[in-house]
């Protein structure tokens, strides 16, 4: 959707295009790609959680990655019942399946699987038989049969590693951050995507009114702030979802703060943002 958009819009792009290097000339942004150089006023880095661009622009914070990461896949069933519904079966914190469903046509649904997994478990993951962690997988949930049927090897899924950054700053002129480039968090919110969008959206709207370089201040003073304060609540938060304890603490917590006038508000509002 948002590709044939920006296609509309005019926007011309490249794929494969690597971005290697950054530099500045007379206040642009000299970038380098396979394809050569070339100069900009304003470069946006959207390179993701793991961002190589936010370091080579000197715009980094810290970073770091979760102790705990995710097996992930995509699978097409032909039926399944909660079409528009994230489900997930837990085990205490130490086992957590997701289901998602991503795409629903007449082929069916897409459903994209999550398993909880910490990272120094991932070389003993593969090293043991597929079969045994399906099985387990599937005592959690039987009902998710036919996506498991689907894994027959380690190959059929990938690991995910989180990472959470401390942004320092949104911007410095001719360079603008983005996306989880600028707030990388653990996932278990689901807000990376929308707050990506929002960052796109009011850097639009304030390049538009102030031009690139008052642009990138004004969208520094409308962005930092709100991810700031939404990655310490997914900070806090990600170990009832992902952690070696705190199962009881957490199912405890949510059964009372659900009763609590305005906390089932705030949690749908952390969530919609
Ligand atoms: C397992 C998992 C589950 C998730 N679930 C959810 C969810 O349910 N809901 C939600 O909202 N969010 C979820 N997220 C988070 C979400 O995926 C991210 O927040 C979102 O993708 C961030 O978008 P982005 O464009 O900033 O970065 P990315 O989507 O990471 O895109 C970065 C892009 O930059 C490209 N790139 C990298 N380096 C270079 C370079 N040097 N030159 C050129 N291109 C480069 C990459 O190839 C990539 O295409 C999940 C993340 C993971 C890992």
């Amino acid at each position: 959707v948002l590709y044939e958009a920006a296609l509309r819009e005019g926007a011309k792009v490249r794929f494969s295009a690597e971005v290697q290097a950054l530099d500045e000339l007379e206040q642009q942004a000299l970038v380098t790609t396979s394809e050569g150089d070339e100069l900009f006023d304003l470069f946006i880095i959207a390179d993701g959680a793991a961002s190589r661009l936010r370091t080579a622009s000197g715009l980094a914070g810290t970073s770091s990655a979760y102790r705990w990461g995710a097996l992930w896949g995509q699978f097409w069933v032909p039926e399944w019942t909660a079409s528009d519904l994230l489900l997930q079966r837990y085990r205490g914190t130490s086992q957590m399946m997701g289901l998602m469903p991503t795409e629903v046509t007449e082929r069916g649904v897409r459903l994209s699987l999550f398993w909880s997994l910490r990272r120094d478990r991932h070389a003993e993951w593969r090293e043991a038989p597929i079969d045994e962690w399906t099985a387990n997988a599937r005592a959690l949930w039987p009902e998710a049969e036919p996506v498991l049927a689907q894994i027959q090897s380690h190959d059929d899924v990938a690991f995910a590693v989180y990472r959470h950054s401390w942004p320092r700053t949104a911007g410095r002129p001719p360079y603008v951050l983005v996306g989880d480039s600028l707030h990388a968090a653990s996932p278990q919110l689901g807000l990376g995507t929308t707050l990506a969008v929002q960052d796109a959206l009011a850097l639009v709207h304030c390049v538009h009114q102030a031009g690139p370089a008052e642009g990138v201040r004004a969208y520094e003073q409308a962005r930092l702030q709100p991810a700031r304060v939404y990655q310490t609540l997914s900070r806090v938060l990600t170990p009832c979802f992902q952690g070696d304890r705190l199962g009881l603490v957490r199912d405890v917590a949510f059964a009372v703060g659900r009763r609590v006038p305005g906390v089932p508000w705030a949690m749908k509002r952390s969530i919609a943002y």
